[in-house]
């Protein structure tokens, strides 16, 4: 349940934190979304949802497509990346991108799970997925989502599965017997992560659970994808509740900001792609990542079923905009020495445009300028983030999506802190914000001539 806020903020007269109607609506919306989705599985079946909702049409990448300018498609890859897209109906001169990922850090239980302790309990044999803080998984309750492949009739299917109630905990050792605990603390993956999953002893009770909430018979599951995931439901918190706290923040905040974006726009001169892809968390290398044919497959499609020839095909390319959307460090209030002296990225603050002279984030200064000059446009604060020039930071998605399909691209986010602990923080109003800049992104159309000069066409009657 998420507390209604009331007006309390703005009781006090002029307040800077309080939150407008508008972002707490979307926020609603969004924790909602979270909750509902455990996994990037169910995060791409929460948005297909949303799509087919507002009348996309849904594609296969098996089949052939017929387009129509004026309506809009998706298309998912293994269930766990999605691209949805809008042509106008007078044609179309580029691709306006916004580009996300569905993944999160998590605990990926192993096949032939069950560990026996001394026949008096059953613990779970897990391993690392992604660069995630371990501390964070400790003492609470915890679930298990994510996909079984059953065998049909004809070969085999993915079915999604969740089983929503607290099941397992990964139980803390206590002081008394480490007294060092509080001192720094090695996390082993095989020995500290593995959780609780009942008394007695192992049975194949686990598999049992799993093929009761997927409603498949045991016999028919041969494989599974199961991730753990932490039962505390998003929620907001703050004096004037101006932050929100919950899982996966990183990065189904963006991807959920930029489909309500997405469908709010109307694409005016350029097709509007929606994309999130997979595995950015450990690495992007696989079929449905950002370092896959994906995206680069999609927009040929598109650019194919609509009667264009290959040099239309790189001239539209040449016309177009990704805006990589991934979270970003906010300044820590424990630790802001962590944070570049000169850019300080704070939630509430907008959202971060990100730079690395070695280009581990795409931006330059002429996918920057046009950024902002979006968010300028939809009235949204920006703010930039650099990494320290002594630290090495993390990575995202768009340099490994550029080496697939080369676009001008800015590397952007919103402002976040505990990123890949399983319970993140972020601001209250920058979700809002981020739907806003969507809007404008995707109903707008850029025009270059390759040669350092960009003419942006905007949608009329908004920015307003
Ligand atoms: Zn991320």
């Amino acid at each position: 349940m998420i507390a209604d806020m009331g007006n309390k903020a703005e009781d006090r007269g002029v307040n800077e934190n309080a939150i407008g109607e508008e972002s707490r609506k979307i926020n609603r919306e969004l924790l909602e979304f979270l909750d509902n989705s455990p996994t990037g599985f169910h995060a791409v079946a929460n948005m297909k949802a949303m799509l087919e909702q507002a009348g996309f049409k849904r594609l296969l990448e098996g089949q052939a497509w017929t387009l129509k300018g004026g309506e809009g498609y998706y298309v998912t890859r293994n269930d766990s990346a999605l691209i949805a897209f809008r042509i106008p109906g007078k044609g179309f001169s580029g691709f306006q991108i916004m580009a996300s990922h569905s993944d999160s850090p998590a605990l990926k239980i192993k096949e032939n799970a069950e560990i026996e302790v001394e026949k008096r309990y059953v613990k779970l044999n897990v391993e690392r997925y992604g660069g995630l803080l371990c501390a964070p998984w400790m003492d609470r309750p915890l679930s298990v989502a994510g996909r079984v492949v059953v065998r049909t009739g004809q070969g085999v299917a993915a079915k999604l599965v969740n089983v929503d109630r607290d099941l397992l905990i990964i139980p803390n050792l206590a002081i008394h017997m480490n007294r060092k605990a509080n001192e720094g603390y090695e996390f082993n993956a095989q020995k500290d992560m593995l959780p609780l999953f009942c008394g007695g002893t192992a049975g194949g009770g686990f598999l049992k659970l799993i093929a009761e909430a997927a409603g498949v018979g045991e016999k028919d599951i041969l494989d599974t994808d199961l991730f753990l995931y932490n039962r505390m439901k998003g929620t907001v918190l703050g004096l004037d509740g101006e932050f929100i706290a919950a899982p996966r923040l990183d990065d189904l905040q963006c991807a959920f900001a930029s489909l309500k974006g997405f469908l709010a726009a109307e694409p005016n001169g350029s097709a509007a792609v929606h994309c999130v892809l997979d595995n950015e968390e450990v690495g992007s290398g696989t079929k449905q990542g950002a370092g896959s044919t994906f995206l680069r497959d999609v927009l040929r499609r598109i650019n194919t079923a609509m009667g264009r020839s290959e040099e239309e095909y790189l001239m539209a390319l040449a016309s177009s905009f990704m805006v990589s959307a991934d979270n970003a460090h906010s300044v820590h209030p424990n630790h802001p020495d962590k944070a570049d002296p000169t850019n300080r990225p704070f939630m509430n603050g907008g959202i971060v445009v990100k730079y690395s002279a070695n280009q581990k984030y795409t931006t330059d200064a002429i996918s920057g300028a046009v950024f902002k000059a979006i968010c300028e446009r939809a009235k949204v604060p920006c703010q930039v983030f650099f990494n320290r020039s002594d630290m090495i930071g993390g990575s995202t998605l768009g340099n490994i999506s550029n080496s697939q399909v080369a676009l001008n691209t800015v590397d952007i986010g919103l402002p976040q802190l505990a990123m890949h602990s399983c319970y993140e923080t972020a601001g209250g109003k920058d979700t809002a914000y981020l739907v806003r800049a969507a809007r404008e992104l995707y109903s707008s159309s850029l025009c270059g001539n390759g040669d350092g000069e960009y003419r942006i066409a905007w949608a009329e009657g908004q920015g307003e």
